[in-house]
């Protein structure tokens, strides 16, 4: 079975609305969709979801955290979308993104991009705003010839647009995730360019703090990064997970369901829901 634990709507930065995506991940083979949004649950909120029989759709989130002065994101799992001190979290991480959008929309306008602010959230249209949609911003007034451009230049880690001590800290976040009734998962841990002794730390501070999972596989990535993530979740005991991240149909990145099956050593996370690849 083709198994996708990590995609975003119009709730976040993704492009397609909750069941155009569930569609196409159907299409493309998906039989279990976890849709994480960022720091939202406004898929699972948006009145019923249309899922087809032979599919099943794990309530999910993508939680943005800080770990050593660094953004690291949580992907919480078959968390109950009704949990009040869940949505009383997503209350906070929404104000953290308001005011954050605020100081972005600042620091380009000191940059001298002129002022991004409205035409950002008009393009977030109430969804969780983030730094997508001042990429988007950048490259329609002209300021970047593309989104990549936009991180690299002025969105990135490191840049201007990256703004620092805003979020909780991972145990939070993963206490967050664990309280109503989740999994935490350790989303794209080869994304933030960590050295392995890094990563350990991390991965100690996680598990320390009830973190029970990571992503062996996000997007497309080398059979050689899988092989290290494999080793790493085998050797901490950690659960695995898979997903393409997927965000929009004309991006670069991995579609729905299109990434290599996990190693076998791995210990998937859907054993947890008596699912069977
Ligand atoms: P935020 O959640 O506002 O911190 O923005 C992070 C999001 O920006 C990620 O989830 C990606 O969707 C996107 N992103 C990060 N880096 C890049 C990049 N280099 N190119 C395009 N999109 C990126
Ligand atoms: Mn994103
Ligand atoms: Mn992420
Ligand atoms: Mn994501």
């Amino acid at each position: 079975m083709n198994i996708d634990l990590h995609c975003h709507s119009h709730f976040s930065d993704g492009q397609l609305a909750p069941d155009e995506l569930l569609q196409r991940a159907y299409s493309n083979g998906v039989r279990c969709l976890s849709i994480t949004d960022h720091d939202t649950l406004g898929a699972y909120q948006s009145g019923p979801l249309f899922v087809p029989s032979d599919m099943t759709l794990i309530p999910g989130i993508e939680m943005s955290a800080e770990w050593a002065g660094r953004n690291i994101h949580i992907v919480g799992l078959d968390v109950n979308p009704d949990d009040i001190a869940l949505l009383s979290a997503v209350d906070s991480q929404q104000q953290v993104r308001i005011e954050r959008a605020e100081q972005i929309a600042r620091r380009l306008q000191k940059l001298g991009a002129g002022d991004l602010g409205p035409r950002a959230r008009e393009l977030a249209n109430g969804a969780s705003i983030g730094r997508p949609h001042f990429a988007h911003a950048l490259v329609e007034a002209g300021v970047v010839r593309n989104v990549k451009e936009a991180f690299r230049k002025y969105l990135g880690t490191g840049k201007p647009g990256d703004v620092r001590n805003l979020w909780p800290s991972l145990a939070t976040a993963t206490n967050w995730i664990n309280a109503a009734g989740g999994i935490a998962v350790l989303a794209h841990p080869g994304k933030y360019k960590l050295t392995r002794t890094k990563l350990n730390l991390l991965l100690d501070e996680f598990t320390a703090a009830g973190g029970r999972a990571m992503e062996v596989i996000s997007g497309s990535q080398t059979d050689d990064e899988t092989r290290k993530l494999a080793g790493i979740a085998a050797e901490r005991q950690l659960l695995a997970s898979c997903g393409s991240d997927f965000h929009r149909p004309d991006m670069q990145w991995s579609d729905l369901g299109r990434f290599p099956p996990l190693p076998a050593s791995c210990e998937p996370v859907w054993a947890q829901w008596n699912i069977n690849a």
